[in-house]
């Protein structure tokens, strides 16, 4: 324990995990969701969970409240998020940001990543094959490099693969470093991005984002809501750049649910 407290003064990172509840929302946000582990428990396999009618109707009855200004953001597809909700097309953004629903009902999808993946893998597998010592790893969406049985080619590697990844880019890559490793991931889009982009249309725009995720993906999200003033939500334990937290599914159920009624109590007058 000891080891750990010192361990976490040398982080530049707030790696303080203690953080409050948030307030209740109210009618001016944007709200932004993940779904699984945040609205849903996970279930052995992602196939394995069922969306119940409360949280159905919870998330019918956030779009009235919020004039349609509620998105889930996840890794899953939009496919896949449009059968797991019986086929109710919601605002998504899928995969992390790479495919995403806007109001208007059009679909982006980021092809350009894949095709900037595959340029780049091809030439990083040949400039691997070049040198002795270097291992190419095929991972599908992503690729790595070994140089653990060549360490004096490290930042050759490096270099190489940042100077590939740097023309190739439209998208952006990051440069991942490992023990003897360097991997590749697309930088460009990600919860985050996803976010942003839904923020710059209606019915979105002008509205202080909410985000709320429980998985390291979405601390994406988390810089980017508090970037922009608004509020980020961790679900579950440990570390998070979230000012908030809230402890599991049910908890994030439980708050939504009364911030609706205070929502929706607001402006039953008029509405
Ligand atoms: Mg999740």
């Amino acid at each position: 324990m000891l080891e750990d407290a010192r361990d976490t003064r040398e982080r530049p990172r707030r790696t303080r995990h203690r953080r409050p509840p948030p307030p209740p929302l109210n009618e001016r946000c944007a709200l932004f969701l993940d779904i699984d582990g945040t609205l849903l428990e996970f279930a052995p396999t992602p196939d394995g969970v069922a969306v119940d009618r409360e949280l159905a109707e919870l998330l019918n009855s956030f779009r009235r409240a919020l004039g349609g200004a509620v998105a889930l953001i996840t890794g899953r597809t939009l496919a896949n998020v449009d059968r797991l909700f019986g086929g109710a097309r919601l605002l998504v953004a899928g995969l992390h940001g790479s495919e995403r629903r806007s109001a208007d009902g059009s679909v982006r999808r980021h092809e350009r990543a894949a095709a900037e993946l595959a340029q780049l893998r091809e030439d990083m597998g040949r400039f691997a094959a070049r040198h002795k010592g270097l291992l190419f790893e095929d991972k599908g969406a992503t690729f790595a490099i070994h140089y653990r049985r060549a360490p004096a080619l490290a930042s050759f590697v490096h270099r190489t693969l940042r100077r590939h990844a740097a023309h190739a880019s439209i998208v952006g890559w990051h440069i991942q470093r490992g023990k003897g490793i360097l991997e590749l991931r697309p930088e460009g889009r990600d919860k985050g991005t996803a976010i942003v982009d839904y923020l710059q249309e209606p019915p979105f725009e002008g509205r202080t984002p909410v985000f709320v995720g429980d998985d390291l993906t979405d601390e994406f999200g988390f810089d980017a809501v508090t970037a922009l003033g608004g509020q980020a939500v961790k679900v579950g334990p440990g570390p998070t750049s979230a000012a908030y937290r809230l402890p599991d599914v049910s908890a994030v159920r439980q708050w939504l649910a009364e911030s609706l009624e205070q929502v929706e109590g607001r402006q039953a007058p008029t509405q």
